[in-house]
């Protein structure tokens, strides 16, 4: 588990205060290769690539979570229109929103900012905070 003094400002401003980076700022927004993303706070398991979609957006985009679990759901009000808050369904950090206008099978879009997962590549082994 990262303590805040070990996180970055992004980290800090995304994770713990719910702020939103810049699209195509992160670096996983367009990572391609296989591989499991966890919250980069606490590890868990959060989607797996297979379920990683391109959605232009410039954020990592998925179209399911690997458990129900994972994830916990928020109503979130601060624009106009409510939004779905998606958080770490472990340690509550503030992940992204969920869309509804994501392709199938599910038609969900887990819009994510990318400082808020580390990616593991399941064939090197290798670890990149977003
Ligand atoms: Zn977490």
């Amino acid at each position: 588990m990262k303590k805040r003094e070990e996180m970055t400002d992004i980290q800090v401003h995304v994770c713990l205060n719910q702020g939103t980076e810049y699209p195509f700022s992160g670096k996983l927004f367009d990572q391609q290769k296989k591989g499991l993303y966890r919250c980069v706070v606490c590890h868990s398991p959060l989607f797996v690539s297979d379920t990683k979609f391109d959605a232009g957006c410039g954020w990592p985009s998925f179209f399911e979570a690997i458990s129900p679990e994972a994830i916990r759901y928020l109503d979130d009000y601060k624009l106009s229109h409510p939004r779905v808050e998606i958080r770490c369904g472990q340690c509550d950090s503030h992940l992204g929103h969920l869309f509804q206008d994501g392709p199938p099978p599910t038609g969900l879009r887990y819009c994510v900012n990318s400082v808020s997962m580390a990616f593991e590549d399941v064939e090197s082994g290798e670890i990149i905070e977003g």
